[in-house]
């Protein structure tokens, strides 16, 4: 395939405005899938089951089988739209939306359509360049996943040249939710970084609502992104494509970035845009034309004969609301302040995913500098080293024990690091793997003065040195007590005894 001339991104931006929209599909994960009482993979990590194992006559579309609507997920995409400043429908409705498509075996989504259970929010970002934007959103309404075809003997995986496709229907009927906002005007040159913080906002909000495992690479969060280009001066939107299952946030911000540099190109050739589906390769870096896709009314949508209206009382919605958790981005800004961190510390613990970590570490006791140096230190890097999770190595309580110990001068950093090993390997608290490996800090200052004595003894240059005012000269014998304790003298102590023993 001939890659597409792209427009340089600045030049674009001079001669067109970028438009945005996103649909974004969050799974829950809920014990049951949306419809039936089959269990539900997105709430067990996507395991990999037996495909067609976690089905009932209902995720089948089977003749006879009869839809029920699980409560547990009206309550979350209730939670959800609260949190997305929506409001909530007193009541709303189910659509089929119909198509035809392998994976799907009713022919059929059940979906929302003008009903939806929330509508008309917003939700705040904040750009890496400080910028604010209110991202506003038209609805959130719920449907059911359709399930998965896996095609054969092609070199890409794709159905073209395909010998054949297997379905699975593990996934078909998983609870979603899906987000939809309006239009977005004014990104500007930052349209790709907006679409990346509007998905992670979204992420974290489901994360700290502990609805959806919101893993990307997962699937259990997949965005579609919407792009359109308007000429400078000109009043009419341009034709948008719709670049689906971006599977990463990266990803977002790149496809968008694509997009705008591929459509610029194309319109100032004199050529027009396909409204269509595009989709997003993560190796190549580009997007390629998917399906043709008009207006929503090809779905011939209408009411589901087979549910209820969904009527969830003013009592529940008020309890629901009364039970959200605090904002992401205000919790961020709190903690923050809190932990006295500089926007690049702060930064460095939220990229590393280790905000829970250290706030947790931060409550056991250790000081906030403490937690941040060994959490996105040490710990991240053995986690790397193991490809695992941080959070999976040793816990807040045991990270902050650590620092204690540290504080109190029991232990020094090359020793703590000892000490983590050890609690790492299971060996026990810091405090046991302390006693059982022996390796407190020497703090008997009669040991540390012979080990000095020793050491001024050995290396009379140095001493003379010292004795003459060049202090720095110190380094070496502090060099040969440490060696000769074995790391386990707090070197501060030892730099001090050093001067006074030379007279200083
Ligand atoms: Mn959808």
């Amino acid at each position: 395939m001939a890659k597409p001339a792209l427009m340089d991104y600045d030049k674009a931006l001079e001669l067109f405005e970028p438009v945005l929209g996103f649909e974004v599909h969050v799974e829950l994960n809920t014990q049951t899938k949306m419809f039936s009482d089959a269990p539900n993979p997105a709430a067990l990590g996507n395991v990999h089951a037996e495909p067609n194992t976690y089905i009932t006559p209902v995720d089948l579309g089977l003749p006879g089988s009869l839809p029920v609507v699980n409560e547990q997920a009206v309550k979350y995409s209730i939670s959800l739209g609260l949190a997305l400043g929506c409001e909530i429908a007193p009541t709303s409705r189910f659509a089929r939306k119909n198509y035809f498509y392998p994976d799907l075996a009713k022919n059929y989504q059940i979906s929302q359509y003008d009903e939806p259970i929330a509508f008309d929010g917003s939700v705040d970002i904040e750009l890496p360049n400080g910028r604010q934007i209110t991202v506003p959103i038209e609805r959130a309404h719920m449907e059911e996943d359709a399930g998965k075809l896996t095609h054969v003997g092609g070199a890409t995986g794709r159905i073209q040249g395909a010998e054949y496709s297997l379905v699975d229907y593990n996934r078909a009927g998983v609870p979603l939710v899906e987000i939809v906002t309006k239009m977005i005007e004014g990104a500007e040159a930052d349209a790709p970084e907006v679409g990346k913080a509007y998905v992670a906002a979204i992420r974290d909000i489901v994360v700290a609502l502990g609805i959806s495992e919101a893993k990307m690479e997962r699937g259990n969060l997949r965005c579609d992104a919407n792009i359109s280009l308007r000429r400078r001066g000109s009043d009419t939107l341009g034709t948008r494509t719709e670049t689906k299952n971006v599977n990463s946030l990266r990803s977002v911000e790149r496809a968008i970035r694509y997009e705008i540099q591929r459509q610029a190109a194309i319109l100032e050739a004199g050529g027009t845009i396909t409204q269509e589906t595009r989709h997003w390769h993560e190796d190549t870096g580009v997007t390629s034309a998917g399906r043709p896709k008009s207006d929503a009314d090809d779905y011939r949508y209408f009411p589901e004969p087979d549910l209820l209206p969904v009527e969830p009382s003013a009592e529940l919605i008020a309890e629901l609301r009364a039970a959200l958790p605090e904002a992401p981005a205000l919790r961020r800004k709190r903690l923050q302040a809190a932990w006295g961190f500089t926007d690049l510390e702060f930064q460095d613990v939220v990229n590393s995913g280790l905000l829970v970590e250290v706030e947790e570490t931060v409550a056991a006791g250790a000081s906030p500098a403490a937690a941040r140096k060994w959490w996105t230190g040490e710990i991240a890097r053995l986690a790397n080293a193991a490809s695992v999770d941080p959070s999976t190595l040793v816990s807040p309580k045991h990270v902050a024990e650590l620092a204690l110990l540290i504080d109190m001068g029991s232990l020094t950093d090359r020793l703590a690091r000892q000490v983590l090993e050890g609690v790492i390997a299971g060996e026990g608290t810091p405090a046991e793997v302390v006693q059982s490996r022996g390796l407190t800090v020497v703090s008997d200052d009669s040991a540390l003065i012979a080990a000095i004595d020793e050491a001024l003894a050995a290396q009379p240059d140095v001493l003379e040195k010292i004795r003459e005012g060049k202090v720095q000269a110190a380094g070496a014998v502090i060099g040969a007590v440490m060696k000769a304790m074995q790391g386990k003298a707090d070197a501060a102590r030892v730099r001090e005894l050093v001067l006074e023993r030379a007279g200083q």
